[in-house]
């Protein structure tokens, strides 16, 4: 099938894009790598009539630590983030899970905030920028706004980017914690079928002083554990401590379900990949084996 027609533009400035999105409102999309909206095109299950493409607006695009901030623009490549030494370095969490979204031809293409925008609930990324307790910057014609990371995400393939605005940066604290991102997916490379993203911090005795636990693929948005993170704070994170975690997952909040993987399949997998998760993550944060 091919798309239905629509218009084209390519703005080279940021207030450019916002007032062609602003003006032309429900009917304009804006175009990122097109990994996913390509596609859909294709298929017409999204028919813009126009598509302002933000591949020529530079200052969408780079990674750069600002205070305690590590700030990534909305267009920066997938690949250029996994190769980060910096995030490598100040958020590893991140560079766990870019390694498992797609493939290097559509980490080339794909950038962050067009997986965030997106918003599929298989996708990695969600469940990492709740875990890592991002704050995420959307413009639109009347100004500035930022939303932490459990705000911005409303449901399957929807989120609180309004139309005529733009997702256009990712802030993210830099913490010191250890972390871990697991996920099970039918192949290398593929949508996670069930995802964990995980931290922990220990205080001098050992203890976890703070601890991060979100899952993703099982809802339509990422599922944060609160009680399991509760249940590992001012524990040492010792096998008995990750199982309480682990049994504290709200397990009714696994609801997804597809033909290759049920919703009984999901809700076996997510206690043993928290387990798993829980345990690398104390161990990168430093915990006594
Ligand atoms: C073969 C293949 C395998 C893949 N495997 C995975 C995988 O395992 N895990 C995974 O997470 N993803 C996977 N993807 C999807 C990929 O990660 C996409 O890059 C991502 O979903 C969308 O990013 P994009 O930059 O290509 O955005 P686009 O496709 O250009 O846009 C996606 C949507 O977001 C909107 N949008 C884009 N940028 C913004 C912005 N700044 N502000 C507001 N709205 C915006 C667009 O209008 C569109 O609706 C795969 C894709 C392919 C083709």
């Amino acid at each position: 099938m091919k798309p239905a027609p629509f218009d084209y533009a390519a703005p080279r400035t940021l207030d450019e894009a916002i007032d062609l999105l602003g003006r032309h409102g429900e009917d304009a999309r804006p175009l990122a790598g097109g990994q996913s909206l390509m596609p859909m095109l294709a298929l017409r299950l999204s028919r813009p009539s126009l598509l302002v493409d933000l591949n020529r607006v530079e200052s969408l695009s780079g990674i750069r630590i600002d205070d305690d901030e590590l700030r990534i623009g909305a267009m920066t490549r997938q690949a250029e983030a996994l190769e980060s030494a910096e995030i490598r370095r100040h958020v590893p969490l991140l560079a766990q899970a870019l390694a498992e979204v797609g493939h290097p031809p559509t980490r080339a293409r794909g950038t962050i905030g067009g997986s965030l925008a997106h918003a599929d609930p298989a996708a990695e990324l969600p469940a990492v920028i709740v875990a890592l307790g991002a704050k995420l910057v959307i413009r639109g014609a009347t100004g500035e706004r930022v939303l932490r990371a459990e705000e911005f995400f409303r449901g399957m393939f929807e989120t609180d980017v309004k139309a005529g605005e733009l997702l256009v940066e990712i802030r993210i604290p830099i913490q010191a914690q250890g972390s871990a991102f697991l996920e099970i997916a039918l192949r290398k490379g593929d949508f996670a079928i069930v995802s964990v993203a995980a931290s922990i911090a220990l205080g001098p005795d050992q203890r976890c002083v703070a601890a991060t636990l979100v899952l993703g693929g099982v809802g339509p948005m990422p599922v944060r554990c609160a009680d399991s993170e509760r249940r590992l704070i001012g524990h040492t994170p010792d096998a008995a401590a990750i199982s309480a975690a682990a049994e504290a997952i709200p397990i009714d909040r696994v609801e997804l379900g597809s033909r290759s993987a049920s919703r009984g399949y999901r809700r076996r997998v997510a206690p043993v990949l928290v387990k798993r998760a829980l345990a690398a993550a104390a161990g990168a944060a430093g915990a006594a084996p």
